[in-house]
C-alpha cells in the first residue's frame, strides 16, 4: 500500500531511503536543515572550484555505493586510479605504497616490521569482530605488534582518527579499518585502486536530486525539523513553516538530535540515544597551484595540528580542479575541543605554518584559497562493547523510525556502510 512518508536528513542515508521508498510508489517528503542536500558528503566551492566539502573516495569493493551511483545513471562515470600512501615520521616523508617500501621503512626494525605486518594480516583474517569489541584497541595492538611499534606507529595513527578517545575504543575499530583497507587492494596487484565520479559529489548529488524529483519526492531545504511525534493515529513533523502529517517518519539524524526532536520517546530511550558519543572534525581544504606530494594519503606520526594530509589531486584529474592541487588537512576532535573556536584566519596560520615546516617546496603565495569545515558530530566512538548499546530502528513512538550512523556496528563510517544501513532498514519489514 502506498504511504505518505517523511524522511528527516538528506545525507546519503536519507537520499537512499527517499529513492528506494519513492521507487516503491510511496509519496516521500525529504526534510533538510541545510540549504543543500548531501550532509557530510555535500559539495561546496573553494576559490573557483566546486568539490567535496570532505575528501571522499570510493573503493572498488564498495558495491553498495557503486550500486546507488549506477541506479541514478552515473555508473559509467567512475574514474579508477592507483594511488600511493605516504608516512611522515621523524620529520621525513616516506612512501609506504608497496611491500618493498614497507620493508625498507627505517623507523622500525625488522622484528617490529614483521610484527606490524603480522598484526595487519591477522586482523584481516579475523571474522568474530564481536570478540574484539571486548578488548581495548591499545591493549590488542600492543599484544600483537609490541610496545615499541604501538608507540611509534599505532598510537599516532589512532590519535589521528580518535584523539585521546582512542583509550576508550575497542579493537573492533582497527579490525574494521584494516578490513576496509584490505578490500581496497586489488588482490592480484596488491595496489590501492580508488575511485571518484567525474565532477565529484556535486555531480552525484545534482543527479540524485533530479532522480528524486522525477520520482515525485518533495525536497524541503533549509527546513530544520524541530519536532517529530504522533497524535490521533497520525505521525507529524514540525518545522518553522508549520506542521504536516504523515503515515510514517524516518529520522536519519544522529542519535543526540533524534533524542531532542522526538520528545515523546520514553526517558530510557532518550538517555540511551544521548549517551552515544560522537567525534567531530575540523577539516581544512587548501587549493594550491602546485602539488605538495605524490601521495593521496599521508599519515603523520609526528606531533602536528592536523593529523593527516589528503591530496585529492593525487586521485582526481587536475582539470577538474581548475588545474590546481586540492589538499585536505583534517583533525578529528571531541565536540568541546578548543579547535572549534579558532577562526578561519587562525587555522590558516596554524595549518599552513605546519605545511611550511613539513614541505620545503611549499610556497604560501601559491595558495589560491583556504576554507574550513567544522562538524561537531561525524561518527560514533566505537567504545568497548559498543554493539550492545546500539539503538534499534523501531522506537516507542508508533510509525517513527530511527536509522542513523550509530547503527553501523562492524564497519567504519563510509558511504558504502551508509547505503547498506538504508538497505537493512528497507528489508527489515518496518514499512510494508
Ligand atoms: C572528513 C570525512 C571524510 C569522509 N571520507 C569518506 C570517503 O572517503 N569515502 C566514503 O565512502 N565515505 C566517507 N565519509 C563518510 C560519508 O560522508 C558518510 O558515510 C555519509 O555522508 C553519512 O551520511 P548520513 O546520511 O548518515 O549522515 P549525514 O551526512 O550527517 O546526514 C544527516 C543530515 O541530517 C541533517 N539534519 C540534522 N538535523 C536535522 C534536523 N533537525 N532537521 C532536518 N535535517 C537535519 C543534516 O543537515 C545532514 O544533512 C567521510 C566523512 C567525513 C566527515
Amino acid at each position: 500500500m502506498s504511504k505518505n512518508i517523511a524522511i528527516i536528513g538528506s545525507g546519503f542515508l536519507g537520499l537512499t531511503l527517499a529513492q528506494r521508498l519513492s521507487d516503491e510508489g510511496n509519496s516521500v517528503t525529504l526534510y533538510e536543515a541545510a540549504d543543500r542536500i548531501g550532509g557530510l558528503a555535500s559539495a561546496w566551492s573553494i576559490g573557483d572550484v566546486t568539490w567535496d566539502r570532505h575528501y571522499h573516495v570510493t573503493l572498488l569493493s564498495d558495491s553498495a555505493t557503486r550500486g546507488i551511483v549506477e541506479a541514478i545513471g552515473l555508473g559509467d562515470e567512475f574514474e579508477w586510479v592507483e594511488t600511493k600512501t605516504g608516512f611522515f615520521t621523524d620529520g621525513k616523508l616516506y612512501s609506504m605504497s608497496n611491500s618493498l617500501e614497507f620493508l625498507k621503512f627505517p623507523p622500525l626494525g625488522l622484528i617490529g616490521k614483521l610484527r606490524l605486518g603480522a598484526t595487519i594480516f591477522y586482523a584481516s583474517k579475523v571474522r568474530d569482530w564481536k570478540a574484539l569489541e571486548k578488548v581495548s584497541v591499545d591493549a590488542w595492538l600492543t599484544k600483537y605488534s609490541g610496545k615499541k611499534t604501538f608507540e611509534k606507529i599505532w598510537k599516532p595513527l589512532l590519535r589521528a582518527k580518535l584523539g585521546d578517545s582512542y583509550k576508550k575504543t575497542s579493537a573492533a575499530f582497527i579490525w574494521a579499518t584494516i578490513q576496509r583497507m584490505y578490500a581496497a587492494r586489488n588482490s592480484g596487484l596488491k595496489k590501492e585502486m580508488f575511485g571518484y565520479v567525474r565532477g565529484g559529489y556535486s555531480r552525484v548529488l545534482k543527479r540524485f536530486a533530479e532522480v528524486l524529483h522525477e520520482n515525485g519526492v518533495e525536497i524541503e531545504l533549509s527546513r530544520r525539523v524541530t519536532e517529530v511525534g504522533r497524535e490521533n493515529e497520525r505521525c507529524f513533523v514540525l518545522t518553522g513553516e508549520g506542521r504536516r502529517e504523515f503515515d510514517e517518519v524516518v529520522v536519519t539524524c544522529n542519535p543526540g538530535i533524534a533524542a531532542k526532536i522526538i520528545p515523546s520517546l520514553e526517558e530510557e530511550e532518550k538517555e540511551r540515544l544521548s549517551r552515544i558519543k560522537y567525534l567531530g572534525i575540523v577539516c581544512a581544504s587548501v587549493l594550491i597551484r602546485d602539488s605538495i606530494s605524490e601521495f593521496y594519503v599521508t599519515n603523520i606520526t609526528d606531533e602536528s595540528p592536523f593529523t593527516g594530509i589528503i591530496e585529492m589531486s593525487a586521485l582526481v584529474d587536475k582539470e577538474e580542479l581548475g588545474g590546481n592541487a586540492l589538499v585536505y588537512l583534517p583533525k578529528y576532535v571531541e565536540k568541546d575541543d578548543p579547535l572549534f573556536s579558532k577562526t578561519d584566519d587562525e587555522l590558516e596560520d596554524l595549518f599552513l605554518g605546519e605545511l611550511d615546516k613539513m614541505f620545503p617546496q611549499f610556497k604560501r603565495e601559491t595558495v589560491e584559497a583556504f576554507r574550513v569545515s567544522r562538524v561537531k558530530e561525524v561518527f560514533p566512538l566505537p567504545e568497548i562493547e559498543y554493539s550492545t548499546r546500539v539503538p534499534g530502528m523501531k522506537c516507542s513512538v508508533d510509525g517513527v523510525y530511527l536509522v542513523n550512523s550509530s547503527q553501523i556496528t562492524n564497519g567504519t563510517l563510509n558511504v558504502n556502510e551508509t547505503v547498506l544501513l538504508a538497505e537493512k532498514f528497507l528489508t527489515g519489514g518496518f514499512i510494508d
